[in-house]
């Protein structure tokens, strides 16, 4: 009898024992589990963080180079407050376009009115002067912009002329010196503003 409840106890101990060990086991897993997690979640957090500096970098570096290219643009112009020759180049430019075929437009568009008008009210008359009257102004605001203001010749058709980005319009040979000294439209004083590239004049040579 006492023999067995020894061996109970014994039993009881054992199992106790095993249970405690199990538990610890299972404690010492989760451990490792949790340590595991925790590692992954850091190398993760450590790739973020070095793909963010990485991506930082990249823009700083152009950040860099834009201003780099604005400083140097800045000492240019200082230096020549004028159009660089590439830019110069860069402008669009081609032989003038007739006027008439604006104005020869605008009558075939009266014409047609006028035939509608006819079997219209008083009012289409109206509108049909007041479109002639605009035609009119169009066309004497043509003709006025027809003149290069450098050399005050008039621009005939097929001349080659040079188109400023506000279009004003000069002879293709008038309007390089002044460019090259003057930033600006001699007509509206507009500041000719012409796109190059961020890698021009970069490069070695
Ligand atoms: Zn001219
Ligand atoms: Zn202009």
């Amino acid at each position: 009898m006492l023999r067995g409840s020894l061996c109970g106890i014994v039993l009881l101990d054992d199992d106790l024992g095993a249970s405690v060990a199990l538990a610890r086991a299972l404690e010492a897993e989760e451990a490792a589990l949790r340590e595991e997690q925790s590692v992954e979640e850091a190398a993760a957090a450590a790739r973020a963080w070095t793909e963010q500096r990485e991506e930082e970098e990249e823009d700083a570096a152009l950040l860099a180079r834009v201003e780099a290219f604005r400083v140097r643009e800045r000492a240019e112009e200082a230096q020549n407050p004028g159009l660089t020759e590439q830019m110069i180049a860069r402008l669009p430019r081609g032989p003038l376009a007739p006027p008439s075929p604006r104005r020869r437009r605008a009558s075939t568009c009266a014409a047609t009115s006028t035939a509608a008008v006819a079997a219209a009210a008083d009012a289409g008359v109206a509108a049909e002067a007041e479109a002639a009257t605009a035609a009119e102004e169009e066309e004497a605001a043509e003709a006025a912009s027809r003149d290069c203001v450098i050399c005050q010749h008039s621009m005939a058709a097929g001349e080659c002329v040079t188109t400023l980005p506000c279009f004003h319009q000069f002879h293709s040979e008038c309007i390089p010196p002044w460019l090259r000294a003057n930033r600006k439209c001699p007509v509206c004083n507009v500041r000719v503003e012409v796109e190059v590239d961020l890698d021009m004049g970069a490069a070695p040579t």
